[in-house]
């Protein structure tokens, strides 16, 4: 019998506010434990709470970017569970009242666009953390600063097939969020994370079957290796005629598998009840309009538009926009005059796969726009060829200094002095006579060597172009 795998994320994203989303108090990473609290988000009897309204505007701008329906009239509810870091012993979350509903996004995968329903967005506050680093190697620590921390969860339909479409569909979001400033998207941080429900069932079978939870997925990789990893798990259990499990798992990247953490309650355990402290939400038509009015350019639009403005493929173009800064950082390069395929092959090329290696973002780049526009200018009239240039860009992007001066002090400039060009291919021709007899036997690929060794004598400073048409001339004679 053949299966498909059924998948549906759950998404966190931290809401990139200055304060917590029922009091004051500051949200800063950290900072010494227990600090940022107050008897709201320490959940002290006798006080009420107040909601945020920045974190409610930018929950409503992540639903119009995914094409939710947003709700004038959503609530907070009471999500009732007992564990050390939730000090009230309830989460304010929101339950029958989500904010967002009913929205998809459009992601790609090997060439195809495949659109994913969203059931719902919500927000809700974060616990606090425990900490097991503390003098008493026996004991547990409580640090409350994040208790209250504004988050949003994004639920999936569970339109998932592959754990590529669910990496692509976390991609999407990444960019999303990031686009909108509204999540700093950091995944090492935990700031924007994910858990994965992973179920499978025979081919053309209709109703769902029986799904795990993986949590604790804080890379794009993760992700992907733990849907992989449940998927073939579940498998093993069908051909072995063993069911499985609702459960809870938890991921371990080291390990690269999961454990069962605990089975999975359902929301009935969690008696949900409409928050009593706090009012119902109520939003105003026009605002909706105005924040949609406010929206940036987002990925999909700004894909569309490189794609008719330069000429890209859908997939150049989608690589491009992932990120809104590197996006940003491309079309400044074109602000000088640089030629789009060529900025786009030097960003997509040497300069992600320098900030990969240095694990740095392109906002830190020293290479600023113009410093590479100057640099790709340099070989565009001739002063130095492209393969100079690599070297050229690796000491930019080390100093931060202009591809001129580094041409300059290195002596990198290109000899397309055509005597001196001559006399190095005419002592190269002297020097390697069997090659030579080769060549005019037929040997095309030796024309190979030969500008190879004028590279080498050069220092790879001779202009290519030129040192090909030389040889051919002498090599005539
Ligand atoms: P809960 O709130 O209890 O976690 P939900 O019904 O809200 O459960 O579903 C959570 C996520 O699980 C959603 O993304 C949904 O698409 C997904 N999901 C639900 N049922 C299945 C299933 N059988 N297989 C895979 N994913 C599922
Ligand atoms: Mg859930
Ligand atoms: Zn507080």
């Amino acid at each position: 019998m053949e299966f498909e795998s059924v998948i549906g994320l759950e998404v966190h994203a931290q809401l990139a506010t200055e304060s917590k989303l029922f009091c004051s108090c500051a949200i800063e990473f950290g900072q010494e434990p227990n600090s940022n609290t107050c008897p709201v988000c320490l959940g002290l009897p006798g006080v009420l709470p107040t909601i945020n309204e920045k974190a409610v505007r930018y929950a409503i701008m992540l639903g119009l970017a995914t094409h939710c329906t947003i709700r004038t009239d959503s609530q907070f509810a009471r999500k009732n569970y007992f564990y050390p870091d939730l000090p009230k012993a309830y989460q304010t979350s929101q339950f029958d009242r989500p904010l967002c509903e009913h929205g998809w996004v459009d992601i790609e995968v090997e060439g195809e666009i495949k659109r994913i329903g969203i059931t719902r967005i919500h927000m809700e506050e974060d616990a606090g953390k425990l900490v097991h680093e503390g003098n008493d190697p026996d004991a547990s620590y409580i640090d409350l600063n994040r208790a209250g921390t504004p988050l949003v969860e994004i639920v999936s339909e569970p339109d998932i097939r592959t754990s590529a479409e669910a990496k692509a569909y976390m991609e999407k979001i990444h960019s999303i969020v990031t686009y909108l400033g509204i999540c700093n998207g950091n995944m090492e941080k935990g700031n924007l994370r994910c858990d994965a429900n992973v179920s499978i069932r025979p081919v053309n079978e209709k109703e769902l079957r029986t799904r795990t939870e993986t949590k604790n997925l804080n890379s794009f990789r993760n992700i992907q290796a733990a849907i992989d990893y449940e998927i073939s798990r579940q498998h093993d259990l069908m051909l072995e005629g063993e069911p499985v499990i609702q459960q809870t798992r938890l991921w371990d990247a080291d390990s690269k598998s999961s454990r069962a953490m605990r089975t999975k309650e359902d929301s009935d355990d969690y008696r949900y009840f409409p928050c009593p402290d706090l009012p119902v939400v109520s939003i105003a038509p026009s605002l909706i309009d105005s924040l949609r009015s406010e929206l940036p350019e987002l990925p999909d639009e700004k894909s569309q538009r490189f794609q008719d403005a330069y000429l890209f493929s859908k997939h150049d173009a989608t690589m491009l926009v992932a990120n809104r800064n590197m996006a940003d950082y491309f079309e400044a390069v074109l602000e000088h005059g640089i030629e789009p395929k060529t900025a786009a092959n030097w960003i997509m090329g040497d300069v992600s796969r320098l900030l990969n290696e240095h694990g740095t973002d392109i906002t830190e780049c020293r290479v600023t726009a113009d410093k590479l526009a100057g640099l790709i200018k340099q070989i565009d009239t001739g002063v130095i060829s492209g393969k100079i240039a690599k070297t050229v860009f690796e000491e930019m992007f080390q100093t931060g200094r202009e591809a001129t001066a580094v041409i300059q002090e290195k002596g990198l400039k290109q000899v397309s002095d055509s005597d001196a060009l001559t006399g190095i291919c005419e002592t190269i021709l002297t020097d390697n006579p069997t090659q030579v007899e080769q060549f005019r036997e037929g040997k095309e690929k030796v024309m190979g060597f030969f500008v190879g060794q004028v590279m080498k004598l050069t220092k790879g400073k001779a202009n290519p172009q030129m040192v090909n048409g030389i040889l051919r001339e002498l090599l005539k004679k």
